[in-house]
């Protein structure tokens, strides 16, 4: 399906099932970070449990995907509440309702149809683990309310905020066919500064869209564990380089007349990486939580430099190809995503990408009491 000019607001997909492009198996960075950071999670948690003092516990998580993260975070969740459950010394025991959200074109199906197997799976893994739990299901977009009034107890997402609810009007209002982006699917250290600003101000309008929802939904004392993709420096990040190679994948394309230069032109991600300031201040301005933590956490990608191009080309097309597909049509996607796996190959080759982290915002917010 092509895309209509003046149509700005396209969907995320992620590649659904578990073939060879999904992201069920082009994931593995994102639960490197859910791993890595299920400490600080327990601290979070720890700190709302203790302060709720609760029986029953609702947990939201937002961006769940499909495939093995989105089990992943609820069985770390289960791990975290088991745990501190043990250490309280309670006679009952608190009982989870654990829902799941993410966009109505998300692989529902397939995490229902994985729930069984999940289950059995932490019987017989973790006898001890007697903690009641329910889990259930909320489509719908995190940049508008979800829920009903303080109805959730405690909200998670990982690497989903930067996804916006859509590409900057002005891009496509200012550019009118010509290309200021150049196939770039981030701000890039050659990205013209009313594009980048175009990109702030809509991250800004949905991040503090996002924040008011979500203060409405949660019950007094309530919180968030938000991580996402994030930068240090004000000229590009850390998807940069990655960034350029499939920008030059598709000029490349476009020049030897396989993809229409009108439509390169025309082609712009709803995705924006923000600086941590700019996080924090968006959550000031907005007076409804307390910032518990916040800072950048680096994720090493080490383990993707050693294997071939293919699989970090992969990871890029799990989350990006329904949109390449709707711009370009399907019949592109197999030569593009090879050219930019032989780039990055080459870059690896070369050492270009041997410092490539990939940089994470890691922010805990805790509901400010009205006065
Ligand atoms: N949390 C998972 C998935 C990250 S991929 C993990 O850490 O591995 C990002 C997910 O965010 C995708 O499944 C995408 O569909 C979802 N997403 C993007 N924009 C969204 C929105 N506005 N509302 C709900 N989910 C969204």
């Amino acid at each position: 399906m092509e895309a209509r000019r003046g149509e700005v607001k396209q969907t995320v997909q992620m590649v659904g099932g578990d073939g060879e492009y999904s992201y069920a198996a082009n994931s593995l960075g994102q639960k490197k970070l859910i791993i890595m950071t299920k400490s600080m999670l327990e601290n979070a948690i720890e700190q709302m449990f203790k302060t709720l003092l609760l029986k029953r516990i609702t947990i939201v998580d937002l961006g769940c995907a499909s495939g093995p993260n989105t089990l992943l975070v609820l069985s770390q969740v289960l791990d975290i509440i088991s745990k501190l459950h043990e250490q309280s010394k309670e006679e009952t025991l608190p009982e989870i309702q654990f829902i799941l959200n993410d966009l109505p074109s998300n692989d529902f199906n397939s995490v229902f149809q994985s729930l069984e197997e999940f289950k059995k799976k932490i019987k017989e893994e973790r006898e001890n683990l007697l903690i009641p739990y329910y889990v259930a299901a909320v489509p719908g977009s995190f940049h508008e309310r979800l829920f009903p009034s303080s109805t959730v107890h405690f909200f998670h997402s990982s690497t989903s905020l930067h996804w916006l609810s859509q590409v900057p009007k002005e891009l496509e209002i200012r550019t009118q066919g010509i290309s200021q982006s150049k196939g770039n699917i981030s701000i890039t250290r050659t990205s013209p500064p009313w594009i980048v600003k175009a990109y702030q101000e809509q991250f800004q309008r949905d991040f503090s869209i996002f924040l008011k929802s979500r203060f409405e939904e949660l019950s007094v004392g309530g919180g968030a564990w938000l991580t996402f993709p994030g930068r240090d420096h004000v000229d590009g990040d850390s998807l940069s380089h990655l960034s350029e190679l499939l920008a030059d994948s598709l000029n490349a394309m476009a020049e030897e007349g396989i993809i229409s230069k009108a439509k390169l032109d025309a082609l712009y991600f709803p995705l924006y990486v923000p600086l941590l300031e700019e996080v924090k201040s968006i959550i000031l301005g907005e007076s409804s939580f307390h910032i518990e933590q916040a800072h950048l956490l680096s994720n090493n990608i080490e383990l993707y430099i050693v294997q071939d191009g293919k699989k970090i080309a992969n990871s890029f097309r799990a989350g990006i190809e329904s949109f390449v597909a709707h711009h370009f049509g399907d019949a592109i996607l197999d030569e593009l995503f090879e050219r930019f796996a032989e780039k990055i190959s080459r870059s690896i080759l070369e050492e270009k990408l041997t410092k490539c982290n990939t940089l994470n915002i890691v922010i805990v917010l805790k509901k400010n009491t009205p006065q």
